[in-house]
């Protein structure tokens, strides 16, 4: 994994209390930002935004809050804590 992205996952891990391995990878999609895998913990992060680091960090917390809440939804309460 990506040292920059794989610093950013940690902080973030720490940061909303998420225990075990949560693996990255970069993917060339057309037009999606990124995607997640609650099942095998897999966030699928866009290779093209990986450059800005601001919109790396806020799609990687989205992605692991999707992970933390064991949730695909935007739930009130995932719209509540995304909003940190
Ligand atoms: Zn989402």
């Amino acid at each position: 994994m990506n040292e920059k992205i794989n610093k950013i996952v940690e902080e973030l891990k720490k940061e909303l209390e998420i225990e075990g391995i949560i693996k990255v990878h970069l993917k060339n999609y057309k037009s999606k930002i990124a995607s997640v895998s609650l099942d095998k913990k897999i966030i699928r992060i866009n290779k093209k935004i990986i450059d800005d680091e601001i919109l790396l960090k806020e799609v990687l917390y989205h992605e692991l809050l999707h992970i933390k809440l064991n949730t695909k939804w935007h739930t009130p309460e995932f719209i509540k804590k995304c909003d940190h």
